[in-house]
């Protein structure tokens, strides 16, 4: 393993915005999808079945004609024996495999439906452009589905399969607002 990426999973340090440690800031969370306005509420899973128009929850959104679920991407660290950095995102889909996504998720059977067609919800790094296509491939019970970047073309397919290296990541923490500095320098 790359010796800096080593010794930063294991400090202490503490990121000057939040308090996190390197280690806690590999998984980051969207709590909406983009187009999603900042007004509407998070409410409990329960209130995407009780209520008709638009509505936010933990894991579904409904917006006007729009469908969304909660998704992870994971973006493997280049030199790391398998460490990640993990997305918490939205994916967004057509109706019916909302519909069916819902139905299943209560039971859940979700992995039943395989690998599905979506748009990743949320730019990453923020800010960088046009949804981008992905595939959704479901996980077993519990976890929820894992995203992977279908256009080729992609600088985000390409971190996907080549491994995000630690100056890359850095800069897309920074991306996120956190103020790594005095978790990279000090220690
Ligand atoms: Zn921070």
């Amino acid at each position: 393993m790359d010796a800096h990426l080593a010794r930063m999973l294991t400090s202490a340090r503490q990121c000057r915005c939040c308090g996190a440690t390197f280690a806690q800031l590999l998984s980051l969370s969207c709590d909406r999808p983009d187009v999603c306005p900042d007004d509407l509420v998070v409410q409990d899973n329960s209130a995407v079945l009780e209520e008709r128009g638009d509505v936010l929850t933990e894991d579904f959104c409904r917006y006007g004609k729009l469908r969304f679920v909660r998704a992870v991407l994971a973006l493997p660290l280049a030199d790391s024996r398998g460490a990640e950095f993990l997305l918490g995102t939205w994916a967004s889909l057509n109706e019916d495999d909302f519909d069916a996504y819902l139905d299943l998720f209560d039971m859940r059977e979700t992995e039943s439906m395989g690998s599905r067609p979506a748009w990743l919800a949320n730019a990453i790094p923020p800010e960088s452009g046009a949804p981008v296509a992905c595939m959704r491939h479901m996980r077993p019970e519990g976890e929820y589905p894992e995203l992977q970047v279908s256009e080729s073309n992609n600088a985000l397919a390409r971190l996907q399969q080549t491994g995000v290296q630690l100056e890359e990541l850095l800069e897309l923490l920074y991306a996120y607002g956190h103020d790594l500095p005095s978790l990279v320098y000090d220690s």
